[in-house]
């Protein structure tokens, strides 16, 4: 029969565990010495041995010939319980079986001497689960338990379990395991399997188990079945994942939103779900601002040149909150009717974190657009777009100044200018009040993201093409022309893309 990866190279003995050395040492000393307690707690995310290590020590302490306190498995007892013909250990999970009733049933139970080992042996899975009437039945248990009983909770949400019930347990927290340590054990069982996998696909997989050995057995599991020799390219094309180099490219050009937005369609139609989509540019952000910290960016896992410009066009400053974005729009993608529109919506606001500020580009920092409420936003230091030179600017009134701008739509250049822009920056220049003064295009929009696509560095150079004085806001706090909102826009612009 054939058996999951994660079954097969389950480990039988405590030194075969991977990653919790602090635990196996302890729990190896406790069965030598025969100081066990009656009840433990073992927490820790999912996948990092708490069931393992629960079902060696249940054979551990019922063995008849332990050596070093470890089990034989293969004395009566051992066998017995692997094979499950011994009642005395039995595995509950508390997710099916929360209700008080089964906990009476287990301490009605647990009056009873063992019917063949030397302990009756509870391991319960999930213990957050149990009800709270279950939980107080088994505080009963705990307050005078029988010498012949040992519990073993396993929990991967410790806050859930009473404090009544976990200060009557000796408490085992079971940690990530690291990559590698995942790595290494991969590669072992790849040997032992007659896999062919090379190191750089190993890495990766260990990456994405975060920290789960038995995730990172069926993501191998996955990829062996699906080619011959597991190379990191098969792990990506297996797993839905881009290239990092491609995640890394899109990252270099994310205020291009229309690179950004088609690059975002593209991997999308391929069938990768937005999540991971998004997920894939917040690992990559993470991993770059974990390099940027600890002054190594080798562990990007970029080629270098990659990394440092990625670093430079993303500092720190500007990864904390591109990640807290990212993760608050994926947070909505199971919320909202339009999942798209919000991945969309997640990359513009992505754009709009400004990185000319942050990058020391000798390109002239773009002028700011005047927010709709410039009061609360504009920093106190920060200086009012300066009003171009116009033969009205010595007038201290600002109606005056207004009154010399003229309507952008009637200049000659207009037409022109349009017909250069992009089609996302097009429909923010027409939802924007646009005017001309000398050689300056002013243009007024309360939209934060129009504003956003107004302030690209492209944008901005695309102006000067036409308006040698560039683009400037207005102090003028009226508010911009009702045009369409983003969500139209970028509803066309969706529709747009999708009928290509
Ligand atoms: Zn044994």
């Amino acid at each position: 029969m054939y058996q999951v990866l994660y079954r097969k190279w389950r480990p039988g003995v405590f030194r075969d565990t991977v990653g919790q050395p602090h635990i196996v040492k302890t729990l190896l000393a406790q069965l030598q010495s025969g100081r066990l307690a009656h009840a433990y707690l073992f927490t820790g995310s999912r996948g990092t041995g708490k069931t393992t290590v629960a079902k060696i020590l249940a054979r551990a302490v019922n063995c008849e010939r332990p050596v070093g306190g470890e089990p034989c498995n293969e004395c009566p007892a051992c066998a017995g319980i692997l094979d499950g013909s011994i009642p005395d250990v039995a595995e509950i999970d508390a997710a099916s079986h929360s209700g008080v009733d089964n906990i009476r049933a287990l301490r009605e139970e647990t009056v009873y001497p063992p019917v063949s080992a030397k302990y009756r042996v509870y391991i319960i899975d999930e213990a957050h689960m149990l009800s709270a009437g279950a939980f107080n039945a088994l505080l009963k248990t705990l307050e005078e338990p029988p010498p012949h009983v040992l519990f073993i909770l396993a929990t991967t949400e410790t806050h859930k379990i009473p404090v009544t019930i976990a200060s009557r347990c000796q408490r085992f927290a079971f940690r990530r395991i690291s990559v590698p340590e995942i790595s290494v054990l991969l590669a072992k069982i790849c040997s032992q399997e007659q896999t062919k996998a090379d190191q750089a696909a190993l890495d990766l997989l260990a990456h994405m188990a975060d920290g789960s050995l038995r995730d990172a057995l069926s993501l191998l599991e996955q990829c062996v079945s699906a080619g011959s020799v597991v190379t990191e390219s098969s792990v990506r094309e297996t797993l839905g994942l881009n290239s990092l180099e491609d995640i890394a490219q899109w990252l270099m050009g994310l205020e291009d939103l229309s690179f950004s937005l088609n690059h975002l369609q593209t991997l999308y139609s391929s069938g990768l779900e937005l999540s991971s989509i998004l997920g894939q540019l917040a690992s990559v952000l993470r991993d770059l601002l974990m390099g940027q910290l600890k002054g190594d960016l080798l562990v990007t896992r970029l080629p270098l040149e990659i990394a440092s410009a990625l670093s430079e066009k993303w500092p720190r400053d500007r990864i904390v909150p591109a990640i807290s974005q990212i993760q608050e729009s994926i947070g909505q993608l199971s919320r909202v009717a339009d999942k798209h529109l919000e991945a969309e919506l997640c990359l513009i606001r992505l754009a709009s974190f400004s990185p000319a500020q942050h990058n020391g580009s000798p390109a002239p920092a773009p002028q700011p657009i005047q927010r709709a409420e410039p009061a609360k936003r504009v920093p106190e230091n920060a200086k009012p777009p300066e009003p171009a030179k116009h033969k009205d600017s010595s007038s201290p009134s600002k109606p005056a100044r207004l009154g010399a701008h003229a309507d952008a739509k009637q200049d000659g250049r207009w037409a022109p200018f349009l017909a250069s822009l992009g089609p996302f920056e097009k429909p923010a220049v027409m939802a924007s009040k646009a005017e001309v003064d000398g050689d300056t295009l002013i243009l007024r929009t309360d939209d934060p993201y129009f504003q956003g696509i107004l302030q690209s560095a492209e944008f901005q150079s695309a102006v000067k093409a036409f308006f040698p004085g560039g683009l400037t806001g207005d102090s003028d706090p009226s508010p911009a022309p009702a045009g369409r909102s983003l969500d139209d826009f970028l509803r066309e612009q969706n529709d747009l893309i999708v009928s290509e």
